[in-house]
Formats: C-alpha cells, sequence, structure tokens
C-alpha cells in the first residue's frame, strides 16, 4: 500500500500468472505454452518486418491480419476485432458488454482472470457451481435455475483449468437462454479437439468469441488475440479500444501473427502431437493411479491418488518439472494443472513423480 495509490487500486487483487523462472532445463508445464513453434513462416515474415518502418506508427486497424482471421472462418473483417493477447480482448469486452446492473455469470472454477477483471471495472458477478465431475452444466446456468437475470455470461470452451469441452449444441441452448445479453466464449485452447462456437455466430448476434496465438500457434511470445462476433459487437469493443490505445498491436505482431495464421501444414502437424501426447499421458498417469478429467485442450487436469497435489507439484520442481497448483478455490486443491508438452518432456513428468504404491490413501 502507498499514500499515493488511488482509492481504487486498494480494492484490486491482481491476477498472478504462472512462473517464468530462469532456470536451465528446466520442464516447463505449468502455462499452456506449446512445446514447439510458432511457424518457421512466422521467423521468416518478421525478418523481413524488420527494417526503417518500424519508425512508423503500425495500422491502428490491424487490417490485414483482420481480413486473414476474416477468411479463415468464412466472416468480414468488420466481424473480427484484434488486440495485444486475448486477455486485453476479454478485458475490453468486460468494460464493453458487462458492466450492468446485472450480474455477470461464469462457473466457480474457470479463468481466474474473470473475477480479477470484474473488481478492475466494479462488475457484479455470480459463480455457478461445475457439477460433481467438473463440466459445466448448461442447466444450472439457465435463468430459471437462477431466479435472477444476467448481464451477461461467460465461459472457457474447453474449461481451464479443467480442460472439459462443452459440446456446441449447448452452448447453443446457452445462447438462446440469455439472448438479452452477450454471451462470451473464451476459446484460447479450441483447436485441441474442440468445435468452435464461430459456427454460431450467423444466429446468435449476442455471441462474442475469443481467441490467441498464444496456445495452438505457439506464439504467447507475441501477445496477440482476437474476438469473432456481429458487427455490433465488434463495433462495441473498438469503441474501447480507441479509449484505451490505438495501436494495442505493434508491426512486427500483426505481420507474425498473419503470417501464424496462414500456415495451417505446421499448425495442424503441432496440435495433433499435443492431441496424442495428451492422450499418452493420461494413459500413464490413470496407471499410476491418478484421476485424470477427459481433456480438449493442450493440459490435462489430474488428481494425484493421495490427493497431496501440493507436495506432488513441490517435489516435481525440486527435479525441474513445472506444472500449476491452484489452492483456490478448496475443491480443487487435490488437483494439478500439467501442460502437455513434447513426448520427452512428458516422459521426464513421469520419471519425476513420487514413487506409487497402488493404493489410494485419500
Ligand atoms: C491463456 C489464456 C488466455 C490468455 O491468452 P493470451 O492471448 O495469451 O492473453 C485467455 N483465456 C484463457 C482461458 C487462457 O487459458
Amino acid at each position: 500500500m502507498s499514500r499515493y495509490w488511488s482509492p481504487a487500486l486498494a480494492d484490486l487483487s491482481p491476477y498472478v500468472p504462472g512462473e517464468q523462472p530462469r532456470i536451465a532445463k528446466l520442464v516447463k508445464l505449468n502455462t499452456n505454452e506449446l512445446p514447439f513453434g510458432p511457424s518457421p513462416r512466422v521467423l521468416a515474415a518478421l525478418h523481413d518486418a524488420i527494417d526503417e518502418r518500424l519508425r512508423l506508427y503500425p495500422d491502428p486497424e490491424s487490417l490485414h491480419l483482420r481480413t486473414v482471421l476474416a477468411e479463415r472462418h468464412g466472416l468480414q473483417p468488420e466481424n473480427v476485432f484484434v488486440g495485444n493477447g486475448s486477455d486485453e480482448v476479454l478485458a475490453h469486452a468486460f468494460l464493453a458488454f458487462f458492466r450492468q446492473p446485472q450480474p455477470l455469470w461464469f462457473a466457480d472454477i474457470t479463468y481466474s482472470f474473470y473475477p480479477v477483471y470484474c473488481r478492475l471495472y466494479g462488475i457484479q458477478y455470480r459463480q455457478i457451481a461445475l457439477d460433481d465431475e467438473l463440466r459445466f452444466n448448461v442447466d444450472a446456468f439457465l435463468p430459471a435455475a437462477n431466479e435472477a437475470a444476467s448481464g451477461g455470461v461467460l465461459l472457457a470452451n474447453p474449461n481451464a483449468p479443467t480442460g472439459q469441452l462443452l459440446p456446441l449444441a449447448e452452448i447453443d441452448r446457452l445462447a438462446r437462454a440469455h439472448r438479452q445479453c452477450v454471451v462470451l466464449v473464451d476459446e484460447a485452447y479450441i483447436d485441441f479437439g474442440g468445435e468452435s462456437a464461430v459456427a454460431l455466430l450467423n444466429e446468435h448476434p449476442n455471441v462474442l468469441v475469443v481467441q490467441t496465438l498464444s496456445k495452438s500457434r505457439g506464439g504467447a511470445g507475441l501477445r496477440v488475440g482476437w474476438a469473432l462476433g456481429s458487427a455490433e459487437l465488434i463495433a462495441g469493443l473498438n469503441r474501447v479500444k480507441n479509449s484505451f490505445n490505438s495501436y494495442p498491436l505493434d508491426r512486427l505482431a500483426q505481420t507474425a501473427a498473419a503470417a501464424a495464421l496462414q500456415d495451417e501444414a505446421w499448425f495442424d502437424e503441432h496440435r495433433r502431437i499435443i492431441m496424442a501426447n495428451r492422450e499418452w499421458l493420461t494413459e500413464q498417469l490413470r496407471q499410476r493411479g491418478f484421476t485424470v478429467l477427459p481433456s480438449a485442450a493442450n493440459f490435462i487436469f489430474a488428481r494425484p491418488p493421495a490427493g497431496n497435489a501440493a507436495e506432488v507439484a513441490q517435489q516435481l520442481r525440486e527435479n525441474a518439472v513445472l506444472v500449476r497448483h491452484f489452492t483456490h478455490p478448496e475443491r480443487i486443491a487435490a488437483w494439478l494443472r500439467i501442460s502437455i508438452g513434447t513426448r520427452e518432456e512428458c516422459e521426464a513428468l513421469l520419471g519425476a513423480l513420487p514413487a506409487h504404491d497402488g493404493g489410494d490413501e485419500a
């Protein structure tokens, strides 16, 4: 606390990102980056873009990148918004759509940045419990089940940190039940086996889909994310952006992101490797007594046989393997979120696990 801080600052509780330590030979399975990439085409495009043009401001509309995204999804550029990582796109969406008299609804176990934005922007929220198997239950998200109106609905699909996927038909049901507000689908992990809600955009002007270069494209260091939705929603995001920072994406990021999105062969090859490694690691952990939720993401949510997640994470750390352990909420304190790495990294994780005695001591 400082006497110079404005009062609102004291009430914030900022998001704590997974660590990015400077330890050599670390097996880093704690922040869901891809162990590959970016595509060689991205590196070539960056190389070509490094010249005296960096003296000039970038295109504030990122039109080339938005056109590439629009073409990829069968949309128009007016249906595409880009920002400095999907975290920034999400932040703008909170301000543009969720500052309402009614609370924003999201799950009790989901991306822990959501309550942080609510605090930042003074948005009321209601957290609705995932079911006993940590699945998103649309019935619990219906207005009738809550005897209340929603000022917005937000879900990560696949969810984080559970990795579980909600089928498209269920998102359709959710969007229909909440036509009066924006239903935001955060698809940071959709490319690892899910079906995108972009398919619903024609029918639902209230659905906003947010995606990122950070996970499936191996471009977390470039900080590029985007939203896809009706022109009226995109116009709302532009109003916030142009009241905040007109140039959220620098020249290099715009160029690199467009190149990444144009290399479908690289994208397909590497997400397939991750999906195969995920299935293999899931099986290996189950053989060692772990409970592993079915995942459609590039990470898995796994409970060690003794439920001693903090201890297991610490032991892995001593062996230079990092995974993510969340202490809140209590309901997930026995679980670990493990990013899917290369096969060698998955093997290193297994090798660093404490010996398993076959029984469930929990
Ligand atoms: C990683 C992640 C993001 C943020 O991605 P950036 O584009 O890197 O800001 C957003 N939502 C979820 C659920 C994530 O896991």
